[in-house]
C-alpha cells in the first residue's frame, strides 16, 4: 500500500528529544523552540517567530493580537481547511467567503472588494498547495481599506511570492507543523510577526497573559499576570523534534520537489490532450511542492478514479468540503458574490501520495496507474 503521507523524519529527531530530556527542561521555550524561532526568523526575514502548539492556535493568537471582536467580519476563501474560519468565529466574528481563481485555488484577489462592509477588519489569504496568493494585490485593498492581513501559511514554508516568504506580508503569518506538512513536530505551528510593536502583546497572550517572556531575559524582576491570554507554547520534546527537520529543510524540499516534477512531467502528455488538470503555479511564485493535485472532469470521474488508485494499493485523497456549506459555515459565515469555482473545482480536485522519502518508483507505478485509468 502506498500511503498518501508518511510524517517526516530525518533520524536526527531521536537524539534531539534525548537532549531536550537530558536538558531536563521538556516544557516550552526552551534550547529547541529558541533555535526553531531563530531558524523560523532567518529563513523567513519576519522581525519576530514564535513556536505554537498549532497553526489553528497561532491563527487564534493572530485573532487575538488582531483585536477581531463580535460583529466583526473576516473576509477569506471557502475553499480551506476549517480553522482558517473557526480561529476568528472564537472571537465573535463572521466568516465572509471569497470565490477562489480555479488555477491555483486560491482567493480570487479580484473578488475581495466587492465582499468589504463597514464591518470587515481582516483579510485572510490562504496559501494553498505553498503556491502564493496575490499579495501586491491583497495588500494594496489592505492598505487601502486600513485592514489587517493574516496570512494563512499553513502549507507554506520555504515558499515566496515575488522572492519574499510567505507569511511575511501581512501584520501576521502562520504556519502549521502537523504530520501532514512539509516539517512536522506532531502537532505545531508557528506565528509569524511583522511589525516590532506587536511582539510584547504576541509574547503575552502566548504565554497565559503574563509577562514572563521578559522575566526569562532578564527585563524584569518577577513576572505577573498582565493581561488576557491563554498557552500557545508547545513542549521542548515537540521543538526538538521539529528542529532537526529545519535543519534538513533544502534536503527535505528538494526531495519533495522532486516528485513534485516527476508528477508533472509524467502527466503533461494526459494533460495536454485535455484529460486532467495540473496545478499551475504563477511565475513570480517559488513553491515548497506541498502537495501535488490533478483535477479529473467531475466529482464522478474522480470518484472511479479513487477506486482505481484503491485497488491497486494507492491511497489519494481529496479536500476541502467548502466551509460555506459546512454546517458551522452556514451558521458563522457567509458567502459574498457567487461560488463559480469553490465547489465546482473542489469536487475534481485529488491529491497524491508526496512526502518526504515517496520513492521514485512509487511515483512512477502511481502515474502509471492514473495513465492506465484514463486509457
Ligand atoms: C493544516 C492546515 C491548518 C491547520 O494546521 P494545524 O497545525 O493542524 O492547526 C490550517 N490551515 C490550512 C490551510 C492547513 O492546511
Amino acid at each position: 500500500m502506498i500511503r498518501f503521507n508518511v510524517p517526516p523524519f530525518t533520524g536526527k529527531e531521536y537524539e534531539y528529544i534525548k537532549k531536550a530530556v537530558d536538558n531536563q527542561k521538556i516544557c516550552g521555550d526552551g534550547e529547541f523552540t529558541a533555535k526553531c524561532n531563530e531558524w523560523l526568523q532567518e529563513k523567513t526575514g519576519t522581525k519576530k517567530a514564535l513556536l505554537t502548539t498549532s497553526c489553528t492556535h497561532a491563527t487564534e493568537l493572530a485573532a487575538i493580537l488582531a483585536d477581531i471582536q463580535p460583529g466583526d467580519e473576516v473576509i477569506m476563501p471557502s475553499y480551506t481547511f476549517v480553522s482558517t474560519a473557526d480561529a476568528f468565529v472564537l472571537r465573535g466574528a463572521t466568516a465572509v467567503f471569497v470565490d477562489i481563481r480555479p488555477d491555483t485555488m486560491n482567493i480570487d484577489e479580484k473578488l475581495i472588494e466587492q465582499a468589504i462592509t463597514p464591518k470587515t477588519k481582516a483579510i485572510v489569504p490562504v496559501h494553498y498547495a505553498g503556491v502564493g496568493c496575490e499579495m501586491d494585490a491583497i495588500m494594496e485593498i489592505a492598505a487601502k481599506y486600513n485592514l489587517q492581513v493574516i496570512e494563512d501559511a499553513a502549507q507554506g514554508i520555504m515558499s515566496s511570492y515575488k522572492g519574499k516568504a510567505l507569511g511575511t506580508f501581512g501584520e501576521f503569518g502562520c504556519f502549521s507543523f502537523h504530520e501532514t506538512k512539509n516539517f512536522s513536530m506532531g502537532e505545531g505551528g508557528a506565528l509569524l510577526i511583522r511589525d516590532e510593536k506587536d511582539i510584547e502583546q504576541a509574547e503575552i497572550v502566548r504565554e497565559k497573559g503574563t509577562n514572563r517572556a521578559k522575566f526569562f531575559r532578564g527585563q524584569i524582576d518577577k513576572y505577573t499576570w498582565v493581561d488576557k491570554g491563554s498557552s500557545y507554547l508547545p513542549s521542548e520534546l515537540n521543538a526538538a523534534y521539529l528542529y532537526a527537520q529545519l535543519e534538513l529543510a533544502d534536503e527535505i524540499t528538494s526531495d519533495r520537489l522532486k516528485t513534485w516534477n516527476h508528477y508533472r512531467d509524467g502527466f503533461s502528455a494526459l494533460a495536454a490532450e485535455g484529460r486532467i488538470e495540473l496545478p499551475f503555479i504563477p511565475e513570480h511564485c517559488t513553491h515548497n511542492a506541498h502537495m501535488f493535485y490533478i483535477k479529473a472532469r467531475d466529482l464522478e470521474e474522480r470518484t472511479a478514479l479513487i477506486s482505481h488508485l484503491k485497488a491497486n494499493d494507492i491511497l489519494a485523497v481529496f479536500h476541502y468540503v467548502p466551509l460555506h456549506s459546512a454546517p458551522a459555515g452556514e451558521r458563522f459565515g457567509r458567502f459574498a458574490g457567487e461560488d463559480k469555482f469553490t465547489t465546482k473545482e473542489s469536487e475534481r480536485l485529488l491529491r497524491l501520495p508526496l512526502y518526504y522519502g515517496l520513492k521514485e518508483d512509487q511515483t512512477e507505478y502511481i502515474i502509471e496507474k492514473v495513465k492506465e485509468f484514463y486509457r
